[in-house]
């Protein structure tokens, strides 16, 4: 244990010599109140250790000891449904020991040492196993089944497994390694936060993650193993997009990260999310999700390793061979943490004062998402898709953080203030966003889905985008200089934006869309357009067309349930086509 001495001490950035010993990364403790710090810089003998409690107090000359240990998580049963901080110390816990203010310095290991977890072998004494490899499970909670893997670098031969109730530190099973030494196995592994978890074999993303969000899996769709971003101006219904994916996303796991978006933001994320109940299960959606939120008591520092904290918990449940879903908010507040700190080190500053290692630090995290083949010699395969929300101060998305992060996400869900203004929700703005998945999810809807799901897209999207153009000319001389055609036009944008992009969180059918529905929905919206082109070539009235009475069935559409829809969407088809044949027909006899 290596002792300094504290020179300087400047908000969370504290300068201690005598470290010589100690390494980059490592975890000290600062002074006689044992403050958690990591160290971030070496220079001879001299660290610069961010320190993650207040440092209010604190003095040149005080003790700092180091752990030898970089910072890591504990890796177990009991991580589901608990709320963490950015070094993973148990908030409930933390607050039925000294109350809600986290006292500077305190001890409390991560994960629940006394509880019991019923422990069940997968594999019998004699089997040889590596690392990642599943050696028994666990029922963490009704719907996550915690499967316990030999960790990663330990490979032999299981010389006893146990079955019973134990609890994460106690010996599980016992492995003899190729040089002849045991090891005993328990439920618990740690793992250092700024390091990946290792692999076998990245692959390209190739099935959407399903979040049940029309705007989304239509238009932009991400893919599991992918990336996105998504900022969020203040209202845009950022909070409630991320509610939205949260809670349908079709992810065995969601890790939820929050850093604090304004004063009290925190607490709302800890009240609101335990509360949030899984539609499909009616189970509390915290059965399947890990929460690490930032208190407002926190230094910003503690910012900056809460996504490492989140990211690694992340991927250990992707190792096991689940859907993971990771959801960053926001990653502005991180980048933040790193400037400041990067200013208390003087370092050269970058633009807008952040430094110039921002972009290559989000590369690093994004990269840690992706589908893989887990370690392990049976070849599963594990997604982590991540998430991250921007907050472009003011919205303006040519700041840093935003550009930087557009760099590298292939995924750009962009939330637009007016459209939120406008009650258009998600307030996603369909021009500017966008998804680089598009082709490599196309083999998998055409093989899910339906094969015409791409030319319903590619039509949607250039209706929108002639919309957009055409209103530019509306503007200038009126909607009665219009074609027919581009007023059919105008009129089949306006039902993509109302009967199908806008969808409300908050109704019961509306909340959530399967795919299937999805694309009939679409298909139903589109084919007044189709239709209604050939009856205006065939001459028929527009106004009359425009004002056909099934429209106001297609614009019911989306709530129709999902058990319904083959039925009634049939139903509402067949009156299309009777409806604007009858109109057809009426101008034929009008012309004769
Ligand atoms: P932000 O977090 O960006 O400040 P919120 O997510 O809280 O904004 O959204 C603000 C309000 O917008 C919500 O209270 C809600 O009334 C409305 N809203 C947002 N998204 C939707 C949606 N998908 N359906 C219905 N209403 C929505």
């Amino acid at each position: 244990m290596v002792q300094g001495t504290i020179v300087k001490v400047s908000g969370p950035l504290v300068i201690a010599k005598g470290m010589r010993n100690a390494n980059m990364f490592d975890v000290v403790r600062v002074s006689e109140q044992r403050l958690i710090g990591e160290i971030i810089e070496i220079h001879e003998d001299r660290a610069s250790i961010q320190v993650y409690e207040e440092t209010a107090g604190l003095g040149p000359g005080e003790p700092v000891y180091s752990t030898g240990e970089p910072l890591s998580v504990e890796l177990g049963p009991g991580l589901i449904g608990t709320i963490f901080d950015g070094i993973q110390r148990p908030l409930e816990t933390i607050r039925n020991m000294v109350g809600s203010n986290i006292t500077r310095g305190i001890e409390v290991p991560s994960l629940d040492r006394e509880k019991k977890w019923r422990f069940l072998p997968v594999v019998g004494p004699g089997t040889h196993v590596t690392g990642g490899d599943i050696i028994g499970k666990v029922e963490e909670t009704p719907v996550v089944e915690h499967r316990i893997m030999v960790p990663p670098g330990i490979s032999g031969v299981i010389e006893d497994i146990y079955t019973g109730e134990f609890t994460i530190t106690e010996t599980v099973a016992k492995i003899k390694k190729d040089n002849g030494e045991v090891v005993d196995i328990a439920m618990m592994q740690k793992w250092p936060v700024r390091r990946g978890r290792p692999y076998r074999e990245k692959l390209a993303p190739e099935a959407p993650l399903v979040t049940g969000q029309r705007v989304i899996d239509t238009l932009f769709p991400i893919a599991k193993g992918g990336v996105a971003a998504v900022p969020g101006p203040f209202g845009s219904g950022k909070t409630v997009v991320q509610h939205q994916l949260a809670k349908w996303a079709d992810a065995d796991i969601v890790v939820y990260i929050g850093a604090g978006e304004r004063g009290n933001e925190m607490t709302d994320v800890l009240t609101e999310f335990p509360e949030l109940k899984d539609p499909r299960t009616g189970e509390s959606l915290m059965n399947r999700t890990v929460l690490i939120a930032n208190t407002s008591d926190m230094p910003v520092a503690a910012r900056e390793s809460s996504i490492y904290t989140g990211i690694t918990i992340a991927e250990y449940f992707r190792d096991m061979g689940y859907n993971v879903a990771l959801m960053a908010d926001s990653t502005s507040r991180w980048a933040e943490a790193l400037r400041e700190m990067s200013g208390r080190l003087e370092e050269m500053p970058g633009e807008e004062g952040y430094p110039a290692y921002l972009g290559s630090r989000l590369a690093q995290f994004y990269e840690r998402a992706g589908r893989v083949i887990c370690i392990g010699s049976d070849g599963r395969e594990g997604t982590l898709t991540a998430i991250g929300a921007v907050s472009p101060p003011g919205g303006d998305l040519s700041e840093p953080v935003t550009q930087a992060t557009l760099r590298i996400v292939k995924v750009f869900w962009g939330l637009d203030a007016d459209l939120a203004y406008r009650r258009h929700f998600p307030a996603i703005n369909w021009l500017r966003s966008y998804s680089l998945y598009l082709d490599r999810l196309d083999a998998w809807i055409a093989a899910n889905i339906a094969r015409d799901w791409v030319d319903l897209r590619s039509d949607t999207m250039r209706l929108l985008q002639e919309e957009s153009e055409l209103q530019e000319i509306v503007r200038l001389v009126g909607v009665d200089a219009l074609s027919a055609s581009d007023r059919l036009t105008l009129e089949a944008a306006r039902s993509i934006r109302e009967d199908f992009l806008h969808q409300n969180a908050f109704h019961d059918v509306d909340t959530y869309t399967s795919l299937k529905k999805q694309y009939r929905l679409l298909k139903l919206i589109l084919s007044f357009y189709y239709k209604g082109r050939e009856a205006l070539e065939k001459g028929a009235d527009m106004e009359k067309l425009f004002a056909l009475p099934v429209r106001e069935q297609i614009g019911r559409a989306k709530y129709v349930a999902e058990k319904e829809v083959d039925s009634v969407y049939a139903a509402i088809e067949k009156e299309l086509d009777r409806q604007v044949e009858s109109l057809i027909s009426r101008e034929v006899d009008a012309d004769a």
